[in-house]
């Protein structure tokens, strides 16, 4: 066993030990330190530094009761959270979750993975996460109102342009980001850097809701050209039906691929005429309806109730999981390969599992891993922080040709690194060794702090 392979055999061993209730941490954890022992039997000076011990552990983490009341007078209390992971490229910047689900193991997974995306991004941003275990599902907007301004009565206190920059997530979106701006700015004072993702009348960045769905798009594009191929006619499954699979199956359209699936928690649609976006947009975005409106309203559509959409067999070379963590495990990895499926780009963070991620590796498929393949939202952030410090806001164009160009240098990131350490097409390699090592060299300068 290498020097390098025993570092980090270590430290894995002492994170499970010391966060062994963390199951999608110490997933994060086991997918990344890995594959960074041949970069690290390289550059002995982060062994001998321990930086992978200051890596592993968040610079802060703030937890704090949120108390709400909800339209039936009773008062309600969830759990907030702000995971200030790392801020040595920058300042803290990863979205707000709101989401039964949402508890410290999601979000330092979350957390963790950002200080690499957003370090792929080549922007100045460091990297955090949050959230809260609050379903807005269900909620009237007066509910989720009451929430956010109680959220940010607390967050207020721990955020700041140059501090830490929160956006959206699942379950927090436009609505969710206007009423905590609206928070902040009553407690604070008007000040567009502290938030992103927000709405366009009030300095958000054309092109960032968008953006996330579009980059995992972008991402993929890029590698087909590289392939000597286009979208033309491939067909796509997508789960998900929020932000970012809504945006991917808009981009995927536009450049004439033919997504035939989204879903939700509930179940999935398939549609054999490939999936009509304004009625999905209609149901989602404005209605706020589940899927099952949209099987009512569209003939050629399928509505599948409580299945996953990775169990389903339907030809298709593109999948573009934009749902969830852990969606896609091993046994949907395979049936994904037998419906022949070529390239997967997560829209959505680590919806592979471990298993199912290393087993696209292994048999040749694409896997674009999503801390690289997702991080066109978090680049949009971080362009949206850069419009509001210049109080300009750029045409939607000029936003895409920038996204587009960001994507691009993180898929060469990905190809050329994994190139540089005989892993070709190995972009989980890629990404994660590209991605740590800015953050690396950043941290070593900065010191043992
Ligand atoms: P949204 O809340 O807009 O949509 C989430 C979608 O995923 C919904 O269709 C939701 O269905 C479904 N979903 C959520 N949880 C589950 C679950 N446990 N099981 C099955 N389906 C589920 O979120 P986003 O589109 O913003 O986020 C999707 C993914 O993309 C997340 O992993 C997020 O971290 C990631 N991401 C998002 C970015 C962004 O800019 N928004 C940036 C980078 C990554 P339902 O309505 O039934 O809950």
């Amino acid at each position: 066993m290498t020097k390098a392979s025993a570092y980090v055999k270590e430290i894995q061993a002492k994170i499970h030990e010391k966060d062994q209730h963390q199951p999608e941490f110490l997933q994060a954890i086991d997918e990344f330190l890995p594959t960074i022992v041949p970069f690290l039997e390289e550059h002995p000076e982060y062994i001998e530094s321990n930086i992978l011990a200051l890596l592993t552990e968040p610079e802060r983490f703030i937890q704090f009761r949120v108390p709400w009341q909800d339209d039936q007078g009773n008062w309600q209390v969830n759990r907030g959270y702000r995971i200030q992971f790392n801020s040595a490229m920058g300042p803290y910047k990863g979205g707000l979750r709101f989401h039964p689900s949402v508890n410290l193991s999601i979000l330092k997974f979350l957390a963790f993975e950002q200080i690499f995306k957003n370090s792929l991004t080549g922007l100045p941003i460091g990297g955090g996460k949050g959230g809260s275990d609050f379903d807005p599902k269900g909620k009237s907007d007066a509910e989720v109102m009451r929430f956010c301004q109680s959220f940010m009565t607390e967050l207020s206190k721990h955020i700041g342009p140059d501090l830490d920059v929160p956006a959206g997530d699942i379950g927090v979106g436009g609505r969710e980001i206007g009423y905590l701006f609206g928070a902040y700015k009553r407690l604070k004072q008007y000040d567009a850097g502290i938030l992103t993702g927000k709405p366009l009348d009030f300095w958000g960045s054309k092109n960032r809701t968008e953006a996330t769905g579009y980059g995992a798009v972008y991402f993929v594009k890029h590698l087909l050209t590289d392939l000597g191929e286009t979208f033309e006619g491939k067909k796509a499954i997508v789960s998900g039906s929020g932000n970012v699979a809504i945006y991917a199956i808009e981009k995927l359209q536009e450049l004439g691929a033919i997504p035939v699936t989204c879903s939700d928690s509930s179940g999935f649609i398939y549609d054999k005429d490939g999936i009509d976006l304004a009625l999905l947009k209609e149901i989602k975005e404005v209605k706020r309806e589940r899927l099952t409106a949209y099987a009512k309203e569209r003939p050629s559509a399928e509505y599948h109730e409580g299945a996953s959409v990775w169990d389903f067999d339907t030809p298709a070379e593109l999948a573009f999981p934009c749902a969830t963590q852990n969606e896609i495990d091993l046994s949907q990895a395979k049936r994904a390969k037998a419906n022949g499926v070529r390239v997967v780009s997560e829209g959505a963070n680590m919806p592979s599992s471990l298993e199912a991620a290393e087993y696209f590796i292994e048999e040749g498929i694409f896997y674009c891993p999503g801390k690289a393949a997702n991080a066109g939202g978090v680049a949009v952030s971080a362009l949206e922080m850069s419009q509001n410090s210049q109080r300009l806001q750029w045409e939607k164009a000029e936003v895409d040709a920038k996204l587009d160009d960001i994507m691009k240098s993180i898929y060469e990131a990905c190809r050329d690194t994994a190139e540089t350490f005989d892993q070709k097409n190995n972009f989980m390699l890629g990404a994660n060794v590209a991605g740590f090592e800015k953050v690396a060299k950043a941290m070593f300068a900065q010191g043992l702090v």
